[in-house]
């Protein structure tokens, strides 16, 4: 599509924000607005690097105004809408599933609502044929469920089994998508990805709640016996892929998105740890910047590590086949995970301000 003009839903967050700036930057002649409703997730810090580009606007707003969602889509000449709004953090799903439901379905429901109304019934309406237009939804690895330490991992073709709040409320969206296509029309892809690490993750997270952890000298919790396994993808290859499924993906097709990478939960903490303490080492200046963090300073960050309660239903395993998108779009990583995992360490050492703000309670302000 020439002249793209993308509504980029959720782009306040972790992954949305990343693609913005990395859409920005690879498609210059590309504006991009972004409809966030700031939760707690949201943070327009994460854009600040766009704010002033002529080609980006940010929309306060919520998904599930439809309204507003149809006047962005008509007024602003949308004719691509990434998906990324949610609630996405687990145990949040399990103390309190409303806004799952809320945001994840309902929300979803009316994005493809007002895409529908726009891009092809007031069109044909006025006599003309749809808008060029593509609805592309980002969604998780943890609809399929979990597996076996031994089981082939998720293809496409999986079925859906989610076992939590979170990932059941993503399941329903995916197929709502899905029957958008099928019974309207609406030209959809999904992409299914893995756990994504990079800057502007949200420290509630396992890998900057362990970073920031370690810098304030506190516990490092890890539920259960810490072997729960994961594939992690740096997030801009994440970008990456879904912009090869906006330029080649078949509409109508779900891809999955993965990093060939999986790692226990622990074994991922204990790596954190690890380069912690080697940065630490390597720069005894940090000890200044970070007066707290004496186990880092004395190589001793895995002391922080305590055992908790499992979370209830935790899956055991997530793990991508993203042979279908390496076929048909040639979709590979480019970050391998040594350079990917140490540029975020840096990163987070690095901007310090970022996530004190969100700690302190600031960054809403
Ligand atoms: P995030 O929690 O960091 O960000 C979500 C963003 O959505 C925030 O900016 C928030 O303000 C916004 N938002 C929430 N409710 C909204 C609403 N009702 N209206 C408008 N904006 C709203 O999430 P993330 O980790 O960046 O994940 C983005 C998407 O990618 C989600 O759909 C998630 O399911 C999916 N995903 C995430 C991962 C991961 O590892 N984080 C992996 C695979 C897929």
């Amino acid at each position: 599509m020439k002249n793209n003009t993308l509504l980029v839903t959720g782009g306040a967050g972790f992954i949305g924000a990343n693609f913005v700036l990395y859409w920005l930057e690879q498609h210059k002649s590309d504006r991009v607005i972004v409809l966030d409703a700031l939760t707690y997730a949201g943070n327009r810090a994460n854009l600040e690097a766009v704010e002033g580009n002529p080609n980006f606007r940010f929309v306060h707003g919520d998904i599930c105004d439809t309204a507003l969602v149809e006047s962005l889509l008509r007024d602003e000449g949308v004719n691509t809408l990434v998906h990324f709004a949610a609630e996405s953090h687990v145990d949040r799903s399990i103390t309190g599933p409303d806004a799952f439901i809320e945001t994840n379905i309902i929300g979803t429901y009316s994005l493809l609502k007002a895409s529908k109304k726009v891009w092809i019934d007031e069109p044909k309406a006025a006599g003309q044929v749809p808008v060029e237009h593509r609805f592309h939804h980002v969604s998780t690895d943890e609809v399929y469920g979990t597996l076996e330490k031994d089981e082939a991992p998720f293809k496409e073709t999986n079925q859906y089994q989610p076992n939590s709040p979170y990932s059941a409320s993503k399941a329903a969206s995916d197929h709502l998508v899905r029957a958008y296509h099928h019974t309207y029309g609406l030209e959809v892809t999904t992409s299914n990805c893995s756990n994504n690490y990079g800057p502007f993750h949200f420290p509630e997270k396992l890998i900057p709640l362990v970073v920031t952890n370690i810098l304030h000298d506190k516990p490092l919790p890890i539920y259960g016996d810490g072997q729960q396994i994961r594939d992690w993808l740096y997030v801009e290859d994440h970008a990456r892929g879904i912009e090869l499924v906006l330029n080649q993906g078949q509409v109508g097709e779900n891809y999955n998105i993965g990093g060939h990478n999986e790692w226990a939960n622990i074994d991922i903490v204990k790596l954190i740890c690890m380069q912690m303490n080697q940065a630490f080492k390597s720069n005894p200046k940090l000890i200044e910047k970070f007066p707290l963090a004496t186990n880092a300073a004395k190589g001793s960050s895995e002391e922080l590590i305590v055992y908790v309660t499992d979370r209830a239903g935790h899956d055991r395993r997530y793990a991508i086949d993203a042979t279908k998108t390496q076929n048909e779009l040639g979709y590979e990583p480019v970050e391998s995970f040594e350079t990917g995992f140490s540029k975020t360490l840096q990163w987070y050492l690095d901007n310090a301000p970022w996530w004190q703000a969100i700690i302190d309670g600031t960054y809403r302000k």
